[in-house]
């Protein structure tokens, strides 16, 4: 963990020569700038370190749809949409280092520059057949018309990624090609095809599916294997052929190469001496530095055939922020807790005990209260002919109500026992010790005859506004604003003094 945390993440700053292999003597890449380049060619695809590029546009339109579609993959809708209305273009150029989503790996964003100097935001890029569209949204002040004029056929046009668009290639490139090396080593090692995989969105930790899960002893083996290889430093670089019918089948676990994909060409991905595998995405031109994390924790999904497991991993940039974030959460933790990181579960373990422990006393003290309140309220009762009193609290407990409703239970049994044949009728209110204009003083009333418990509660309702309802012997209801005993307690007096009991 300590090393990956102090790794550095710089990727070297010009790819190496050897990157990019066209390993057929007949495959050269399209030069006439009013045609596209076929994605699996694409300048990103050859450096996916390129942070810019000038190239021309071969056509431009405005979108029929208001965002670029959809293939139903997660992850989609998180991005910050742009106003809805704002019309988008779809623009494809001759080449560009905006990676059209593909092979699991989401697409890039970046900026056109049109030849007046004009930016224009490239908010998502698909490929459709085998060409890159890059989907622009217009700002506020940028108009179609003049979109259209300045991307017609043969204009001149700059691509880059932006600051945020390469921050996301780099993190993209490292989980890609770190799945690659994943699948590889489970494959190898462990016998385990990679069934799918989610790049998923920043900054949550990917996955690889697999048919089972792996013991904690596999998985720091698969750590260990896969971190002992990154440590090596092993190169990748890219082989791009003709694509035949003949060359279209893979035996390696792989999407395999896409049903509508027309590009005409076939791109594999190799980690040396590790991984061969068909993919079009923009991976890191090697895994030295791409430490692999392992979550030790997997999820079983079940599925109506069959059932499989994801094992989430991070690598690159999304590991630091990883442990940076982890890191933060902990340290905040112990510093409430005051201790040091290494005791916080043992400290949170102490505080959930004692607090399991606190609730179990204060409900025991309730029930004795409860009692004790209710024994109280008879003895001073018991000597007169019928049992009838407001009796008020001040509590700051969540449940005001279910105390009351204790008590008059509690009061119900010695009655029972104690006072069998005399009438009673008790009117119990409690407010919270700090009153405003918002708090809720809640209000039960229990009596011997559902009648009179009745009679009182619409009595409360008309008077004090109370709201609330009942049935048989008990009524319930909470009244808004401060409650003070010479106000609402007097009313409340008068109520029981006028009802006949
Ligand atoms: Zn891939």
């Amino acid at each position: 963990m300590a090393m990956a945390a102090t790794a550095t993440l710089s990727p070297p700053s010009v790819i190496p020569p050897a990157y990019h292999r066209i390993v057929s003597p007949t495959l050269i890449i399209p030069s006439d700038p009013l045609k596209p380049i076929p994605v699996g060619l694409l300048a990103c695809q050859r450096d996916p370190l390129l942070r810019g590029l000038a190239t021309t546009s071969v056509s431009c339109r405005e979108s029929q749809s208001a965002a670029p579609p959809s293939n139903g993959r997660e992850g989609k809708k998180k991005k910050a949409a742009p106003a809805p209305t704002a019309p988008l273009l779809e623009v494809i150029l001759h080449d560009t280092i905006i990676f059209p989503e593909g092979g699991g790996q989401p697409s890039d964003i970046g900026i056109l520059t049109s030849s007046d100097g004009e930016l224009w935001d490239v908010v998502e890029a698909k490929r459709l057949g085998g060409h890159a569209v890059h989907y622009v949204r217009l700002r506020l002040e940028q108009k179609i018309d003049h979109a259209i004029q300045v991307f017609s056929p043969g204009a001149l046009v700059g691509v880059s990624l932006g600051e945020e668009g390469y921050k996301r290639r780099l993190d993209h490139a490292s989980m890609h090609t770190s799945q690659h090396l994943l699948s590889a080593v489970l494959e190898n090692k462990l016998n385990l095809p990679t069934l799918a995989w989610s790049l998923t969105a920043w900054p949550t930790p990917s996955y690889v599916e697999l048919p089972r899960g792996l013991t904690p002893e596999e998985i720091t083996f698969m750590q260990e294997e896969c971190n002992r290889l990154v440590f090596e430093g092993r190169s990748v670089y890219i082989e791009v052929e003709e694509l035949h019918d003949a060359n279209k089948v893979y035996d390696t676990p792989s999407v395999g190469i896409p049903e509508d994909y027309t590009g005409g060409v076939k791109r594999t991905v190799i980690i040396d001496g590790v991984d061969r595998n068909p993919c079009c995405g923009t991976h890191a031109p090697t895994i030295h530095n791409l430490q692999l994390f392992i979550l030790p924790q997997t999820e079983t999904l079940a599925r109506s055939t069959a059932s499989s497991v994801r094992i989430y991993f991070l690598a690159g940039p999304r590991l630091l922020a990883h442990l940076t974030s982890s890191h933060t959460f902990l340290s905040a933790t112990a510093g409430i807790m005051s201790c040091g990181a290494p005791q916080v579960p043992e400290r949170v373990q102490q505080v959930v005990d004692d607090r399991r422990r606190a609730t179990k006393r204060v409900e025991d003290l309730e029930a004795e209260l409860a009692t004790s309140v209710a024994d109280r309220l008879l003895s001073s009762l018991s000597d007169r002919g019928a049992l009838v009193r407001h009796e008020h609290r001040t509590d700051d407990t969540g449940n005001a109500l279910g105390f009351l409703s204790a008590i008059t239970t509690r009061f119900a049994d010695r009655v029972a026992e104690k006072a069998k044949e005399k009438p009673c009728l008790l009117v119990l209110s409690s407010s919270p010790s700090a009153q405003s204009a918002a708090s809720t003083t809640v209000v039960l009333i229990f009596g011997s005859d559902d009648k009179k418990v009745t009679e009182v509660g619409d009595a409360l309702k008309a008077k004090l506004n109370v709201k609330g309802g009942g049935k048989g012997a008990r009524w319930s209801g909470k009244f808004t604003g401060v409650w003070k005993d010479g106000r609402e307690g007097t009313v409340v007096r008068d109520i029981l003094d006028s009802v006949e009991v």
